[in-house]
């Protein structure tokens, strides 16, 4: 297993492809250090399991769900352990490479949890063909990310 914090839904990410500026092998073809570091992440889908999770959990995983659906994020890498989302709002992160956000609230505690809220994920440069082909993402992007 590499050390990638995301997968492209376009080019499947930096074990495929050289995203890395910084990257300093010649001819790269992708590595496990090579992803980009600012990624575009759309929130997908949200499992929530009532045999598992508390009232309040589910809560807060539905409202952070009926949010953010749909609305491309931008996600930026900082070399640590996970991603991070460049917002207002301190409530998300992305910390696994299959891709799947947990919520930061005080007072929960969500290391031990295995419930989130599955998103797609694109390199930033990827996206932006993405959204071209797509011409009303390509509007949102402009909106959400500045
Ligand atoms: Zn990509
Ligand atoms: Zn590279």
């Amino acid at each position: 297993m590499g050390m990638f914090p995301y997968i492209c839904q376009e080019c499947g990410g930096g074990d495929e492809r050289c995203c890395n500026d910084e990257c300093e092998e010649v001819d790269c073809e992708g590595g496990q250090f090579c992803w980009s570091e600012s990624a575009i992440c759309v929130i997908d889908d949200i499992k929530l399991d009532e045999r598992w999770m508390s009232a309040e959990q589910m809560e807060i995983y539905q409202k952070i769900y009926d949010t953010y659906k749909g609305k491309p994020l931008m996600m930026t890498y900082d070399g640590g352990a996970g991603m991070e989302y460049r917002g207002d709002e301190e409530l998300i992160s992305m910390t696994e490479e299959d891709i799947k956000f947990v919520v930061d609230c005080e007072g929960l505690d969500w290391a031990d949890s295995d419930y989130g809220l599955h998103v797609k994920a694109w390199c930033y440069d990827c996206w932006g063909r993405y959204a071209d082909d797509n011409g009303s993402l390509a509007a949102i992007v402009k909106e959400e990310i500045k």
